[in-house]
């Protein structure tokens, strides 16, 4: 740190993100990028958007919008478009939290959470999941602040129904409640069908996992105007053209072949089904996911040791160091290929005596 850094961020932990090989030989499964590539009507369409990268992506990012309303059966005027689902997040932290409004989610959630609070300085409360990872939605009701939920949640891969989060919208009319649905495409209940009747509701979407655009980065937000109103606001003091020229071509070409998405998503859960019955087979235990990941432990080797044993085996997942989860991992789902890889060597962890 230089002694020019604001005093306002010495507390700051900011998140880490999963690693990235230099090598690309790796198995990648810790953070939960989709293994199927975009498809060639994609890659071309940003080779042909690359030829007016001299101009400024359009503020209002009417096409991709147009293209999502469609997609998504919402208004227009009820879309925001971000740069991945991170952004959309961190403008609803600063649109619709403060010192008088603290944040309020799981104490076991997504990492990005507490560090949106801090750097926006924001009060935060992490209201504790069941011991099984469940949530206690009654915990939920009558809060004194901004709720942030992710459905299904991250790492614990367990999701709500939507009447129980709609109960939580009921009791919460007074409160703003972000539903982050990063993994919804994976078997949850989406909460889109509720934004007309609830004013107080954002839901979050990511192009990231479902539609395997990670590297592109483009997030979506769904809310009534005045919602999107007070999100624009904060976008445009921000960073007007925070989606560019080329993820616009590509999150638009993407939802032109979405039923090529949704067959991959259908795999995953396919391949996600067999991968359990092949680690509870090994001995391993695990939350019921409906994500494209799994959250598991075994009671013969620690998270960390797991972690680091496939590690140097080529294979990268996902651990957390957090009281209530470190003899977890949090495993992407890959291909079929890449599963029976991973089953392969845990296997001969296991056999070692690890
Ligand atoms: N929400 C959750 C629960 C996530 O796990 C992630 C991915 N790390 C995100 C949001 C953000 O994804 P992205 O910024 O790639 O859209």
């Amino acid at each position: 740190m230089s002694r020019f850094f604001s005093e306002k961020y010495l507390d700051l932990e900011p998140y880490v993100p999963g690693e990235m090989p230099k090598n690309r030989k790796e198995i990648k499964l810790n953070t939960n990028e989709n293994p199927y590539p975009p498809l060639k009507e994609v890659t071309d369409a940003v080779a042909e958007e690359s030829k007016k990268l001299n101009l400024y992506s359009d503020p209002d990012s009417r096409d991709l919008r147009k293209a999502l309303a469609g997609n998504l059966d919402v208004p227009e005027d009820e879309i925001i478009v971000t740069n991945g689902s991170d952004e959309i997040l961190n403008f609803a932290f600063m649109a619709f939290c403060d010192k008088h409004t603290p944040a309020i989610f799981p104490d076991v959630t997504y990492g990005f959470y507490p560090v949106f609070a801090q750097i926006n300085q924001i009060p935060y409360e992490e209201i504790p999941l069941r011991d099984d990872f469940t949530i206690d939605t009654g915990k939920f009701y009558q809060a004194a602040g901004t709720l942030f939920i992710a459905n299904p949640n991250a790492p614990t891969a367990i999701a709500l129904e939507r009447d129980e989060i709609e109960e939580i919208l009921k009791r919460n009319a007074y409160n703003v409640v972000v539903v982050d649905e990063a993994y919804v495409d994976f078997g949850a209940e989406s909460c889109l069908p509720l934004v007309k009747d609830y004013d107080n509701l954002l839901v979050t979407r990511t192009f990231s996992k479902s539609r395997s655009l990670a590297g592109a980065r483009l997030g979506v937000g769904i809310a009534q105007p005045e919602l999107i109103a007070d999100l624009n606001a904060v976008r445009n003091s921000t960073n007007p053209y925070n989606v560019n020229r080329l993820t616009a071509a590509a999150g638009i070409a993407c939802l032109k072949h979405d039923d090529y998405n949704m067959e991959n998503c259908r795999k995953i859960i396919e391949t996600r089904t067999w991968s359990e019955h092949a680690l509870k087979d090994l001995g391993f235990e695990m939350t019921t996911s409906r994500t494209n990941f799994l959250f598991a432990r075994h009671p013969d080797i620690s998270g960390e040791k797991l972690y680091e044993e496939l590690k140097k085996r080529g294979i990268l997942i996902r651990h957390f160091k957090g009281e209530r989860v470190h003899d977890y991992n949090r495993i992407t789902v890959g291909t079929p290929a890449q599963m029976e890889k991973l089953v392969a060597a845990i296997k001969e962890i296991l056999e070692a005596g690890a």
